[in-house]
């Protein structure tokens, strides 16, 4: 067979623990046999990242803006307990953390969809997928516990030092103050991000938040995405056919009940958090939801939403079998490689991506599967395998749709 050509390079970040056994495994048996990989390789396993002072994730992340297409494998995010096990010169910061912030993007999470494994909302027939704004509100927070009564205020100062004043309480006695921000820029980035991301999809997109009561800080999100809407984007969804549409984020959860799926719900920071969590588990499995960080300027980096699955690691590293599902870091792979092969015009890439996706989905339908998707799987006829047999049991199948 002649291999699957590619012109530019896929930006490929190397990871760590099981995730990076899968990584090489994924590879040897379901790309390289088919595809003429070119990738521009990045190792951001703990060792490399402690061996470059942490510069290898800066560069990972300066190539994916240059190139336009990331994939990543999981990585370690350093604690007390990493800094003995790999003797680290300094707890290095997290790489997803590093990379977003180089990006600047949103982060989409969208579960794999299969037969035999349903959802805990049964009319939830197509995936939900969940865009969570990820910069300021609670999360860059400033706050003050204070004691025996007193006044608290919101003061801002300007650049020519005139301030502006609101009181936020006259206390009587002990309690509680946060402060919040969050920057018309980053708002707009997230919106452009969403706005992009749903025609790609083909799909609507739901934003919701608490206007009502939030009157000038959630109020400026509505305001900044109606505003990009109306001026960007109000054709384009026209012409693909779908829709933008605001509520409250108390009327959007009751919705998402009653769905069908088949949206984006875009989330600011706290509701991305929290619904993320609902939504990927009421659809099954953490090993069956595969996440893409767009940036507004229209930079893809693909990963999978799960750990380094560190148990199993340890398993693996004792000669025992491993059963770890490796679905959401070869959707990684396929979604990287149907963005490049669009962006370069490779209608074969595209293929092959929709090949391998198709072959995975149906490896588990026809009841092979690894030991996560076993527990939950209503197939009767289901088998559970091996991490490497669950891969080659899927280039079967590959092989038959490419022949
Ligand atoms: P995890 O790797 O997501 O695994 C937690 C548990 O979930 C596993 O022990 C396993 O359960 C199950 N699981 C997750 N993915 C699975 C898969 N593909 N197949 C089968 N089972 C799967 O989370 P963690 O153990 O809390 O974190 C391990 C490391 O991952 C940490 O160092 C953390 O920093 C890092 N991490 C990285 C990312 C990222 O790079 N995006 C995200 C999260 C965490 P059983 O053991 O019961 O089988
Ligand atoms: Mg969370």
């Amino acid at each position: 067979m002649k291999k699957i050509a590619m012109t530019t390079p896929i930006v490929e970040m190397d990871g760590d623990e099981m995730t990076r056994i899968l990584w090489k495994w994924i590879k040897d048996i379901l790309i390289k046999p088919y595809v003429d990989l070119k990738t521009e390789y990045y190792d951001l396993g703990l060792e490399h990242r402690n061996e470059t002072d942490d510069k290898v994730t800066v560069e990972s992340a300066e190539a994916a803006k240059k190139y336009g297409v990331a994939v990543k494998c999981a990585t370690i995010t350093p604690n007390a307990a990493r800094m003995t096990e790999y003797n680290l010169k300094e707890m290095w910061k997290s790489p997803n953390g590093t990379i977003r912030a180089i990006l600047d993007g949103t982060v989409f999470r969208t579960p794999i969809l299969v037969k035999g494994i349903t959802p805990y909302i049964p009319t939830w027939t197509a995936p939900i997928t969940i865009a969570r704004h990820a910069y300021g509100d609670v999360y860059k927070n400033v706050e003050m516990q204070v004691k025996g009564g007193g006044k608290a205020e919101l003061v801002y100062t300007d650049k020519d030092g005139n301030e502006t004043r609101e009181t936020i309480m006259e206390f009587k006695g002990d309690g509680v103050i946060q402060g919040l921000h969050n920057i018309d820029k980053s708002i707009e980035g997230f919106a452009r991000s969403c706005f992009n991301y749903a025609l790609d999809m083909k799909q609507d997109l739901w934003f919701a938040t608490k206007d009502t009561i939030s009157k000038k800080y959630d109020h400026r999100f509505k305001d900044i995405f109606a505003e990009i809407f109306e001026n960007e984007y109000k054709d384009k969804f026209e012409k693909a056919g779908i829709e933008y549409f605001y509520t409250l984020i108390d009327d959007a959860v009751a919705r998402v009940i009653r769905s069908n799926g088949g949206y984006i719900w875009a989330c600011k920071n706290y509701d991305g958090d929290v619904m993320s969590d609902m939504v990927s588990t009421a659809f099954g499995s953490l090993a069956m939801m595969t996440s893409v960080l767009v940036s507004p300027d229209g930079n893809y980096e693909y990963e999978a939403a799960h750990g380094t699955v560190q148990r199993h690691y340890y398993k693996h590293l004792k000669g025992e079998e491993t059963s770890t599902n490796s679905v959401a870091t070869i959707f990684a792979w396929s979604g990287a490689f149907r963005k490049r092969g669009e962006l370069d015009g490779l209608s074969e890439l595209v293929k092959y991506a929709d090949a391998l996706e198709s072959a995975t989905i149906e490896t588990i339908e026809s009841g092979i599967m690894t030991g996560d998707l076993y527990i939950l799987s209503k197939l009767e006829n289901k088998k559970k395998v091996n991490s490497k047999e669950f891969l080659e049991a899927i280039a079967e199948r590959l092989d038959a749709k490419l022949a």
